[in-house]
């Protein structure tokens, strides 16, 4: 066989690539989670409840001493954290309760562990502080010996000798926070939307990242080794070096911002960073970023059990701020729910999660939440330079705008503004600038709610486009609204991030583009190049297509400098 043939034979996987980055690597599949075994599962009669009982005893020697090792091979934060949990492993307080359980009620082993760790969790939980915060490593074991009674392999990102491609069916937004950009080269999923969560954290992390690759995980061993390309969504398995250089060849073109967004005729866009966190804040600030158009506070509290303190938000929010002295910082009021729930601010039952009580409206649920963190901004405001704006997500009524607006100024900060995620909100958008003094469009959420399309879902990937008129319509009833009443209008979903969209949206009236650090230099790139007399042009054609495809080619059509670009 030639090169080439052999090339055209080896196995490509394609999904929608949202972190850019070319890397090569050996597979490691992320373990299934660990569900609940069946309440009041029970051992036969003739069965030999003694020696089940040891099993229990066994496992807890095993899962004590898989996290030792894992512990000593560890360092750093990392190491702190498996010999604690390595700790709650071997202490024998659990696994007697458990061995309790299994001769006395004669539960299943892996049934005994579950009730025993939840008796713990129950205890931790009622604590409160510290010990509630450990609620998650008792989980932790207990998931880790459930997986060791059931035959399975211990949940969790495993542990490999070298840096590795991770590839899951799914991750929650709290694992890929936890991820070690260090160990892990790139993630292929084959759920999760190109603006889920997952997709945004990875984005932040800088960890090359393919979502949406339909049959990934089922069609990747361990050990494989794949070439992922995070611009194109590829996954190459066993590539050749060509293959390889090729990729790295592609991926190496660098460009830079010089801190000013402008068209060519000088018309300016705010150039801004979404930041997710303190530790992704220096690397904004280092990018030239503008300011911070999005700061996802949220994103800060994803794993704890217990609301963070009024003095821990002080200390998040001011490293963020300090990062960005004299420049604009626009802090989300924090947004939970759906796919990102924070343990403390988020009803578990509800049928239809992403249409419940979400973002602004668990502060109605929980007042004193919302309180004690527009103390913590306004304090972390008062000692730090940057020029704070507020804003409240999820925002769908004039009088949940309101509301907020006076509950920012109760507290000293008059820069108050909504996000613009729900239809209701941009249809409303008029009314709702009379009172915020800014809007901010997520139009990751404004396109899930407008195409009634679960941005999670990567198989709904063609309606969860941005690029669909009746998105860039309300977006433009959006800007109309803020033109009314002299109030700016930004984007801060992932629209803002892709070059040419950015073009649509400066054409439709936004004055501030916020997105990942990384992709500035490019969007800044391309708005050099039109003029904004030709950027309102452009829009036109966008939101008259019947499409999201249209609306995309007719204006790709229309700029032939991408080319030149390479965009
Ligand atoms: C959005 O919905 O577009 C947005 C920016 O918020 P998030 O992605 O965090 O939901
Ligand atoms: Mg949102």
């Amino acid at each position: 066989m030639t090169g080439g043939t052999e090339d055209e034979a080896r196995q490509v996987i394609t999904g929608i690539g949202v972190c850019p980055g070319t890397v090569v690597g050996p597979v490691v599949l992320m373990p299934e989670a660990i569900d609940e075994p069946a309440p009041g599962l029970r051992m036969g009669p003739r069965e030999d409840h003694e020696a089940q009982a040891r099993r229990v005893d066994a496992a807890a020697e095993q899962v004590a001493g898989d996290l030792q090792r894992a512990a000593d091979a560890a360092d750093g934060d990392a190491r702190d954290v498996l010999e604690a949990t390595a700790a709650m492993a071997a202490d024998p307080t659990l696994a007697a309760d458990a061995r309790r359980r299994v001769l006395d009620e004669h539960l299943v082993p892996e049934r005994a562990v579950w009730e025993a760790a939840e008796e713990v969790v129950r205890q931790f939980t009622e604590l409160g502080g510290y010990f509630a915060e450990r609620a998650r490593d008792v989980a932790d074991v207990r998931d880790r010996l459930v997986a060791a009674l059931t035959d399975r392999p211990a949940p969790g990102v495993p542990e490999h000798t070298e840096p590795f491609v991770l590839v899951a069916y799914d991750l929650a937004p709290s694992a890929t926070a936890a991820l070690d950009p260090a160990r892990v080269l790139a993630i292929v999923t084959d759920g999760a939307g190109p603006t889920s969560h997952t997709a945004i954290v990875a984005n932040a992390k800088g960890i090359p990242a393919v979502v949406a690759a339909t049959g990934a995980s089922a069609a990747l061993a361990p050990e494989d080794v794949v070439l992922v390309d995070g611009a194109a969504g590829t996954v190459v398995v066993h590539p050749s070096p060509e293959q390889v250089a090729a990729a790295r060849a592609r991926s190496q073109r660098v460009r830079t911002f010089d801190g000013t967004g402008r068209t060519r005729d000088g018309h300016r866009v705010q150039l801004l960073a979404n930041v997710g966190d303190p530790a992704g804040a220096a690397a904004a600030a280092a990018s030239g970023a503008e300011g911070v158009g999005l700061f996802r506070s949220e994103f800060c509290f994803l794993d704890r059990e217990q609301p963070p303190t009024v003095a821990e938000q002080v200390a998040a929010y001011r490293t963020v701020f300090r990062e960005f002295g004299g420049r604009k910082v626009v802090i989300r009021t924090l947004d939970s729910g759906a796919d990102k729930p924070l343990h403390f601010l988020t009803v578990d039952d509800e049928e239809n999660p992403a249409l419940g009580v979400r973002g602004l409206r668990t502060a109605a649920r929980w007042p004193e939440l919302l309180e004690q963190q527009l103390d913590a901004i306004a304090q972390a405001a008062a000692a730090e330079e940057a020029e704070v704006w507020v804003m409240a997500p999820m925002v769908s009524t004039v009088g949940e705008t309101e509301w907020f607006v006076e509950r920012c100024r109760a507290h000293g900060l008059d820069v108050a503004g909504v996000m613009v995620e729900v239809p209701s909100a941009a249809l409303l958008s008029g009314p709702i600038l009379a009172r915020a003094a800014f809007a901010s469009i997520g139009t990751n959420d404004l396109t899930q709610y407008t195409m009634a399309a679960d941005r999670l879902l990567g198989s709904l990937a063609e309606l969860s486009d941005p690029w669909q008129p009746a998105v860039l319509r309300l977006v433009e009833a959006t800007c109309a609204g803020g033109a009314q009443q002299g109030r700016p209008v930004g984007v801060c979903g992932e629209a803002a991030s892709q070059p040419v969209l950015a073009v649509v949206l400066v054409g439709l009236g936004v004055s501030s583009l916020s997105m990942t650090a990384r992709a500035i230099p490019d969007v800044a790139a391309l708005l050099r190049e039109v003029d904004v007399d030709e950027c309102r042009r452009l829009a036109r054609l966008a939101v008259e297509a019947e499409s999201a495809a249209e609306a995309r080619a007719v204006v790709r059509e229309n700029l032939p400098v991408l080319a030149e670009l390479g965009l």
